[in-house]
This record gives C-alpha cells, sequence and structure tokens, in this order.
C-alpha cells in the first residue's frame, strides 16, 4: 500500500448477496421477471449513503448490462460480480398473501448460484464493514475466510430456504457474524423458540452479538445482551410489493453504520430506524422502482416523518 493510500485509506463496504431476476404476485398485481436480488437492493439503497460498495455476486449471460451500468455510476464496484455468460441468472418467484408479510415461495431456480464460488480481489482487502446479503451460506463463509483481515463488522441476512436445505452450514456462518437479521418467522425455525426474546438468547448464544428480528409492518426490534430497542415501520397508505424490504432495510443499516464508522448500540439504534425508513420506500413501488427515484430530500423527508411518530412526552405516574 502507497504512503498516499495508507494515509487516506478510505472506507470500504463489501456486500455479497444474489442478484436475480424475480417474478412477483402481490394483491396488487403482477410482474414478469424483473431485476431484483439481495445485494441489487442492498446496493441501491446503500449508496444513498457510501461508496464505494464492492459487490460479490454473480449473474448469468441473461442479466441485463444497462442494470451493471446504472449500479456502476452510483458507485458499486463490480469488480467481483461474475457474469457466466452461457449460463442463466438466479430466480425467485414469489406470492404475497393479503396480509403482505407473509409469503409464498413459488420458485426458486439457484441457475447460477448453483456452483458460485466467489473471488475475493485484492481491491476489496481493506473491507472495514462486511454485509452478507441473502446467498448461498458455504458463499458467504467463503468471503469470509478469503478476507485477509477481520472486517471491524460483519453483518448478515439469510431465509428460511437456506435453514431448510443446509442448516449445518448457516450455523456456521452465524458463528462468524456480529449482527444476524431474520425475520420474525425466520428467527422462529432457527430457534425452535417461539417467544421472540427466548429466540433471541438462543440466536445470540450461536455466535452474533447483536440480533435484528424484522417484523415486516410492524417494525423490527434490535437485540444485544439483555438490552432490546424497537424500530416501528411507518404506517403507510399503500404498500404494492414488500419484496427486497428486508434487503433495503440491510442496506440503510449498513449504509448508515459504514459512513459513521460507529459500531456502538446507540449507532445501530439509530440505524435500524434509517433501515425501516429507507425500507418503507422500497414497499411503495414494485421491485427496485420506487429506490431509482428517491432523492437525498425524499430520505431526509422521511427520517422527519420517522422523529414524530415515535416522538412523545410521559410523565411517571
Ligand atoms: P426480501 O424481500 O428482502 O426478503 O428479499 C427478496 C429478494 O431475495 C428477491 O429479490 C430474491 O431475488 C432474493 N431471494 C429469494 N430467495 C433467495 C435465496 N434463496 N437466496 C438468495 N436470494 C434470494
Amino acid at each position: 500500500m502507497g504512503l498516499l493510500s495508507r494515509k487516506f485509506k478510505i472506507m470500504s463496504l463489501v456486500v455479497v448477496g444474489s442478484m436475480a431476476f424475480d417474478a412477483l404476485e402481490t394483491p396488487f398485481g403482477k410482474t414478469d421477471k424483473i431485476v431484483g436480488g439481495a445485494a441489487t437492493y442492498i446496493a441501491w439503497c446503500a449508496s444513498n449513503f457510501v461508496k464505494p460498495i464492492k459487490q460479490v455476486s454473480v449473474v448469468g449471460g441473461d442479466f441485463p448490462q444497462e442494470e451493471l451500468d446504472i449500479l456502476a455510476s452510483r458507485g458499486v464496484d463490480l469488480e467481483a460480480v461474475q457474469i457466466k455468460k452461457d449460463e442463466k441468472t438466479f430466480f425467485w418467484s414469489g406470492r404475497y398473501h393479503m396480509d403482505m408479510n407473509t409469503r409464498d415461495t413459488i420458485d426458486t431456480q439457484l441457475n447460477v448460484l448453483a456452483n458460485f464460488t466467489p473471488v475475493v480481489p485484492e481491491s476489496y482487502q481493506d473491507c472495514e464493514f462486511l454485509m452478507l446479503g441473502n446467498l448461498v451460506p458455504a458463499v458467504q463463509l467463503d468471503v469470509i475466510k478469503q478476507l485477509k483481515n477481520r472486517p471491524k463488522l460483519i453483518v448478515m441476512d439469510t431465509m428460511n430456504f437456506w435453514m431448510e436445505t443446509c442448516m449445518d452450514d448457516l450455523k456456521k456462518v452465524i458463528a462468524e457474524v456480529d449482527v444476524l437479521m431474520v425475520n420474525d418467522a425466520e428467527a422462529r425455525q432457527l430457534s425452535e423458540e417461539y417467544s421472540l426474546v427466548k429466540a433471541a438468547t438462543k440466536i445470540m448464544a450461536m455466535g452474533p452479538k447483536y440480533l435484528i428480528i424484522k417484523k415486516g409492518e410492524h417494525g423490527a426490534l434490535l437485540f444485544h445482551e439483555n438490552h432490546v430497542f424497537f424500530a416501528p415501520a411507518l404506517p403507510l397508505e399503500e404498500v404494492f410489493d414488500p419484496t427486497g424490504a428486508g434487503d433495503t432495510f440491510a442496506g440503510g443499516f449498513i449504509g448508515h453504520l459504514a459512513k459513521t464508522k460507529d459500531i456502538s448500540f446507540n449507532n445501530m439504534k439509530t440505524a435500524i430506524i434509517i433501515g425501516s425508513a429507507m425500507a418503507s420506500f422500497c414497499v411503495e413501488k414494485f421491485g427496485t422502482e420506487r429506490m431509482r427515484e428517491i432523492t437525498k430530500a425524499d430520505i431526509d423527508g422521511r427520517l422527519q416523518q420517522f422523529v414524530q411518530l415515535v416522538n412523545f412526552d410521559i410523565d411517571l405516574v
């Protein structure tokens, strides 16, 4: 490393996760294949807070080049996004129930994900923050192992699909991370506990010092030791498509932490409010559509709404 780069070492956020085609069905409409994927949503969101974002993923020859170009123009470094020309991009299809909080996976076609071997380039080695978005657990672990220095903070997201198909691998990754985020059903599935408080205790005993349990339109809980903090979700008049809300939440959370470089519990509280605010945009339109439109002023305005939502005075009785 040259003197200059050592002196002005820039923050680095590495994001790992799926880049995908999704076909979605909600009570309000249906889409054919649109661009989605955990790392796609995370990058769209986190790029509002930090640059560069160093992406690790894989797509097939069918993935639109324009999508890669637009991410690159937002400061997303795609050096470690492999393009498998003769293969197909990961495909996921889901249908939401009327309450929009629950969904069924209709189809998961791993395609390029089935034998993805990530290669972490030298230029990613200064990674201070690592966001392991939803992906094959063995790949998530491989990326951790390829980093020569442990990042300051490793945050991980996953889903029920991996609990059902490779729980042992999943637990190995969970043991390595600082913050795990899952939704309430996944927390119950992972811990075999109904009470989320008991579930949190069991999951933190598996390795992570912090646990975030996402509860869709009912907000998110942040657990650490015997502390718990709650961030609401903004009550919205219209929710069109919750796809990617969890990933967008993750992007806001890690984006804020990487920007401020402060990994205290207090700053994580702010980060889950920011995650919730960002997720509230994501659900307003299908796919990544809304994330493509929002400006800094929109984000500031929404954060103000969150302040109003939870701000109250109380006298002790
Ligand atoms: P979320 O709604 O935040 O839970 O994430 C939705 C995104 O996750 C979609 O865009 C899908 O492409 C992606 N996804 C669905 N299943 C998987 C899986 N098994 N592994 C990785 N990504 C997935």
